[in-house]
């Protein structure tokens, strides 16, 4: 069974900081931002009314992204805690090792080939499509101010045992510090289900720290997110001052590249929704309207679940000890939208900073992308967050970011309906199963 008050205290605090952020219609203003950005963008880069000097004008744009790096600062300082403390707190309030065993061979499995399709489809429409080979400047300088921090790393060059024996986090502070994020995923996910099968008491001070990390580094996230209308106007300008226009074309086929794949992801739901749950799509479609739209207003799965929960029971017929396994951890780790996005969001920045991936260090990107959603906790804007730590590994400079950042809130919006529409397709699906095999 489900362990009701862990549950509902985490939620209640996770409501509370995703309640703030909505209530201040953040996202306008970021929106504002980012239009405020171009036009200013437009005024001082050397290619536009060019106003000033360009050596001034460089100058002035590092000043003016000024905020934009803060943010981004702030939001790497919180990010490994906080997936960390997601899923640990997700596996411990998932029910009992027993129910974890029976249900988790099937629906685990299931949540992890599910995120390796929507991520190789993310992949593999931005090869394709290649929307970062749309700008045609120079970006030596931008990359060279971009990476001023950290240098440019990529994969080691490592045979595929000794990668695979390199998932083990042997240390995981280590880990954490090198912000692997395939390693520290596993890590909590040892942790999770080591503190779920030892006695409930003995877990229990594990636990709160968990519920504290999780909401603490919610907190700094809001508190950050007060600076993202001002680090995406500022991160806007430099953007446009050092890349110049090309850039908008490129963002523009960047977020139909985002889009393409969700409504290609989405028609695989449908289809397995049809054949292995049996409920035709329209049917499918009008039973979870409501939370698709609550999830495309709010921008976060772990807000909607409650309403996930009643859909599946009382619209899609689901049995409740099914429906209340199957959607709590689907929200923790099942996040094929935000696997896409985070993708493609890589992979097109990878060409814009002209980074060529080797096909092994496309698989680990893979893979890596992966563990980051199974890692993304389900709050708004969080995605674009762990996708910094991807970035980092793969030579891409973290402040990237800010290209991408203006247009992020309206792909978070469609990325969470898809989100919350993977939980219910794999509670479809598993009810099926469940019934067949066990009834
Ligand atoms: N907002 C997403 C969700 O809650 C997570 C993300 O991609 O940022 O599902």
């Amino acid at each position: 069974m489900l362990a009701p008050m862990a549950f509902s205290r985490r939620e209640q605090s996770l409501s509370q900081s995703i309640g703030a952020l909505i209530a201040q219609h953040l996202w306008a203003k970021i929106l504002l931002g980012m239009v405020l950005g171009t036009l200013t963008g437009l005024v001082l880069s050397p290619g536009g009314l060019a106003l000033l000097e360009n050596d001034t004008v460089l100058m002035a744009a590092e000043w003016i992204a000024l905020p934009g790096v803060i943010f981004l600062e702030m939001l790497k300082m919180v990010v490994i805690p906080l997936i960390i403390c997601s899923i640990a707190l997700g596996i411990l309030t998932s029910g009992s090792p027993h129910q974890l065993k029976r249900m988790g061979a099937f629906i685990v499995p299931y949540f992890i080939i599910t995120s390796f399709v929507a991520v190789g489809i993310g992949l593999a429409i931005t090869l394709i499509i290649q929307p970062g080979h749309t700008v045609g400047t120079s970006i030596d300088t931008l990359a060279a101010a971009m990476t001023a921090d950290g240098g440019i790393k990529t994969f080691d060059d490592l045979t595929v045992p000794q990668r695979i024996v390199n998932l083990i986090p042997s240390n995981f502070v280590e880990a954490a510090m090198q912000t692997d994020m395939l390693k520290v995923v596993i890590g909590a996910i040892f942790l999770g289900v080591a503190a779920l099968t030892i006695p409930r008491e003995i877990a229990k001070p594990f636990e709160d720290l968990c519920l504290f990390g999780q909401v603490a580094a919610m907190k700094i996230i809001s508190w950050a997110m007060a600076l993202a209308p001002y680090a995406v106007f500022g991160l806007m300008v430099d953007a446009m001052v050092r890349l110049g226009f090309d850039i908008l074309t490129a963002i523009g086929w960047y977020m139909g590249c985002v889009l393409l794949g969700l409504v290609i992801i989405l028609g695989l739901y449908l289809f397995g929704a049809a054949v292995f749950g049996h409920r035709p799509p329209f049917e499918f479609l009008r039973a979870i309207r409501d939370v698709q739209l609550l999830a495309f207003s709010t921008s976060s799965s772990a807000a909607v679940m409650p309403l996930s929960i009643r859909a599946a029971e009382e619209n899609l017929g689901v049995s409740e000890d099914i429906s209340r396994f199957v959607i709590p951890v689907g929200t923790t780790i099942n996040m094929d939208g935000t696997g896409l996005y985070q993708a493609v969001a890589a992979v097109f920045l990878c060409q814009i900073f002209k980074v060529d991936l080797s096909f092994t260090e496309m698989i680990l990107l893979l893979c890596t992308t992966v563990g980051a959603s199974i890692g993304t906790p389900a709050t708004p804007g969080v995605g674009i967050a762990v996708l910094a730590t991807i970035l980092s590994g793969i030579g891409v400079p973290p402040a990237g970011i800010g290209i991408i950042f203006g247009v992020d809130r309206i792909l978070d919006m469609c990325r969470t309906t898809i989100n919350v529409t993977g939980d219910l397709t794999a509670v479809v699906i598993m009810d099926k199963w469940m019934k067949k095999n066990f009834a």
